[in-house]
């Protein structure tokens, strides 16, 4: 006997928690697969929401239409568990040198940039050094991501809607009544693997740039803000730990940690605080050569979909994207074709 739903979701991870509970809101039955990967991004991950990123400090595309559709993402699933992920924090992003601050001076004279730039603090207190400053970023959020995996995952389970245990690609059988895999009868199948999703045979050829992350837990010997300076800083909600992060690397995917002493060095050099090392870890961001993600119908593969390829800013575009490919599903409102265009 399997257990017949609507939609099967290969990956509980950040897409697949968010997705799973968009469209159990909607009044679908779902069942999600997940082979409980501990070093999965979405356990690794920061977790921040930041709207100003780069050199040039440019505000991140549709910002104004992503950061609405994750507050009310979060706030939902905060009153659903009652439970508590989503922390709006104020950021000090540190000015580093002259040509950063004449893009400062350009954002700070551009209406797009009133919502999300503050002050510009001519003697900010965490930094040393800080010659040029620093600026207060407003609309900036972290997600307590292990908390929302943890809470989706304990749900899930209790209502027999979460099967931790990998998914075999070879035993998916497609018929014209809808997918077989596992024990699990569904009428749609949705991948959201992350990066893993180059090991599924109809998404492998997708063109992803994957970029292997590593970041620290920290002690803190006292409370700091929110910091950034290229890299960052983030308090926890108890203000006792933090995290640092995070680098960048497009060549070694392996788990390997290698970053851990340039990090602090980095911290000691901008921020110079006393600080405790907890632990490293790395994960692997779904980056995407074409910096869009791959959302839509797989094509070679009828009534599958592919969520994917959300990078390094997951928290902010997946409720976005969730409420658009769920809106496709039970609607047929169109995806646009950037989103597509891949699968
Ligand atoms: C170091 C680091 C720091 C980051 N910091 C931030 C940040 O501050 N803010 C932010 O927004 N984003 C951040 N990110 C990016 C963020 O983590 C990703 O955008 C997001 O987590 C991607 O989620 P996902 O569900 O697509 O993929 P994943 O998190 O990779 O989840 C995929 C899931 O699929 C499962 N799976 C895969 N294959 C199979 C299979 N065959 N069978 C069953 N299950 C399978 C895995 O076990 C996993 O649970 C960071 C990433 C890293 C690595």
């Amino acid at each position: 006997m399997s257990t017949e739903v609507d939609f099967l979701i290969v990956g509980h991870g950040l897409a697949g928690v968010i997705l799973s509970f968009e469209l159990m809101r909607r009044g679908k039955s779902v069942m999600v697969l997940d082979q409980n990967d501990p070093n999965s991004a979405s356990r690794v991950a920061a977790g921040i929401i930041n709207p100003v990123t780069g050199h040039r400090l440019n505000i991140t595309d549709k910002f104004s239409e992503f950061y609405p559709a994750a507050k009310r993402f979060y706030r939902a699933f905060e009153q659903h568990h009652k439970t508590s992920v989503f922390r709006q924090v104020s950021q000090s992003r540190l000015i580093k040198n002259q040509g950063q601050y004449d893009f400062l001076q350009k954002r700070l004279n551009d209406p797009a940039y009133d919502k999300v730039l503050g002050n510009h603090d001519k003697e900010p207190d965490h930094f040393l050094n800080p010659q040029f400053g620093a600026i207060e970023v407003k609309q900036s959020a972290t997600i307590n991501t292990e908390l929302l995996l943890e809470t989706s995952q304990q749900h899930l389970l209790s209502v027999d809607s979460l099967r931790l245990q990998g998914v075999d690609y070879a035993a998916l059988i497609a018929q014209a009544d809808g997918f077989y895999l596992q024990g699990v009868k569904a009428k749609r199948l949705i991948f959201c693997e992350g990066y893993q999703a180059m090991n599924n045979p109809w998404l492998a050829k997708l063109p992803f740039k994957l970029a292997k992350g590593e970041i620290i837990d920290l002690k803190l010997d006292s409370p700091l803000p929110y910091l950034s300076w290229g890299h960052w800083l983030v308090p926890q909600a108890d203000s006792q730990h933090a995290r640092l992060g995070s680098s960048y690397d497009w060549n070694d995917l392996s788990s390997d940690i290698v970053h851990t002493e340039s990090l602090l060095q980095s911290l000691e050099k901008h921020v110079g605080v006393s600080v405790s090392l907890m632990g490293s870890r790395s994960g692997i961001r779904p980056t995407t050569k074409h910096r869009v993600p791959f959302i839509g119908q797989v094509r070679a593969l009828p009534n599958a979909y592919c969520f994917n390829g959300f990078g390094s800013k997951g928290c902010l575009l997946i409720p976005y994207y969730a409420e658009h490919l769920c809106d496709f599903l039970l609607h047929g409102s169109p995806l646009a074709s950037e989103l597509t265009q891949w699968l």
